[in-house]
């Protein structure tokens, strides 16, 4: 089988492991592998709803598809890509964090958080993440992006333990998903169409810090239906040069730029994300600069109090502090949200779990 048809191959320097794992094939790879094999086309829809909407977790549960379709599939390939390690749950139940372990035994996080009724996972996207925020556990170090197969076995292996399927998928955890975007594309494909998981495109949300040319692609290939949200962090250049170095090559003026006209064109729904870090991006400045830039694009803002990392580089800004920035963007007519970490107690925060357990500093 010529792995070339297979969008989920194994990367070449892998040398041990020699085939692809099925998770992470779309109806159209499916179509192909069962023509190769020369089975009856309506076979490929049949693989494709094993996986994405039964989450078959071994040769063994599939019942419906020839014992020798089956021999060949399980010669080929594998049929999954991550082994579930560790999860955690936080003292309050709300969220639950999984520490998965990919092929080539790297770590990786995703996080399960129930709020209001929803139950949403927030999955990675890379082994760590190149953009090095100064504040971020993920910054820290890089190993390699993850294949689509990757992406989405995250949310399949959640939706195992959950008992239950997912309501909403955000593209939040380690890494940036535009610096990986073939495979964030296979992967928002695969969760929303009607062989995958189906999810409205109004529930997936991707976070980006702001790669300004992958932004109008991804805006161009979604049409601006998967919501998009935009790690600001800063309101002006020089501050957002300090803690968010792409700044240096992506300015914060041509981001602003490319999301007006996104706005302007599409009339779709902007949020920001800014983590609040004490005495840093937290002041009345501050917040007067996050106005100017949120209010002509009627953006929302979640702010998110810094969770601090092991040792204590930046500071989670007092309660009082939090409430006065919020202040300030209500007062302006911004919608704002102030995020809940959800599970401080389980380092609920991007890649501060596998910081811990892969022993990075
Ligand atoms: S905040 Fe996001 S983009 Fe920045 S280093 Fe962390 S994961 Fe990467």
């Amino acid at each position: 089988m010529d792995l070339t048809l297979h969008l989920n191959p194994p990367p070449t320097e892998w040398g041990e492991v020699r085939r692809g794992a099925l998770y992470g094939i779309g109806l159209k790879e499916a179509e192909k592998i069962i023509a190769r094999y020369g089975e009856s086309p309506y076979r490929a829809r049949q693989l494709v709803e094993w996986l994405y909407h039964r989450h078959v977790e071994d040769w063994q549960g599939v019942s419906n598809l020839p014992k020798s379709l089956l021999g060949k599939l399980k010669r080929e390939f594998l049929l999954k890509s991550l082994t579930l390690k560790e999860s955690v749950k936080s003292h309050a139940g709300q969220s639950v964090k999984f520490l998965f372990e990919t092929q080539d035994h790297h770590l990786l996080e995703s996080v399960l958080i129930r709020q209001q009724g929803r139950e949403t996972v927030c999955v990675s996207t890379q082994l760590g993440c190149k953009m090095k925020c100064v504040f971020c556990a993920s910054g820290r170090s890089f190993n390699r992006s993850l294949m689509a197969g990757e992406i989405v076995e995250q949310v399949v292996w959640v939706e195992k333990n959950l008992g239950k399927r997912v309501s909403n998928v955000v593209f939040m955890g380690m890494g940036e998903p535009l610096d990986n975007f073939e495979a964030t594309m296979k992967a928002l494909e695969i969760l929303q169409a009607d062989w995958g998981f189906r999810l409205g495109a109004k529930r997936i949300t991707v976070s980006t810090v702001g790669l300004t040319p992958r932004i109008e692609e991804f805006v161009k290939r979604m049409g601006g239906r998967v919501r998009l949200s935009i790690s600001l962090h800063a309101s002006d250049e020089k501050k957002r040069n300090e803690l968010v170095p792409i700044n240096r090559r992506y300015s914060l003026r041509g981001l602003v730029r490319t999301l007006t006209k996104i706005h302007e064109r599409l009339k779709r729904e902007i949020t920001f994300e800014y983590t609040l870090l004490e005495g840093v991006n937290d002041t009345p400045e501050e917040a007067r600069g996050v106005v100017t830039i949120a209010k002509p694009l009627r953006a929302k803002v979640n702010l998110i109090p810094y969770n601090p990392i092991r040792e204590e580089s930046f500071k989670r800004p007092s309660r009082e502090r939090v409430e006065n920035f919020r202040e300030i963007l209500l007062k302006a007519g911004i919608r704002v949200t102030v995020r809940q970490t959800a599970g401080r107690d389980i380092d609920a925060a991007c890649g501060q779990l596998r910081l811990d357990r892969e022993g990075i500093d």
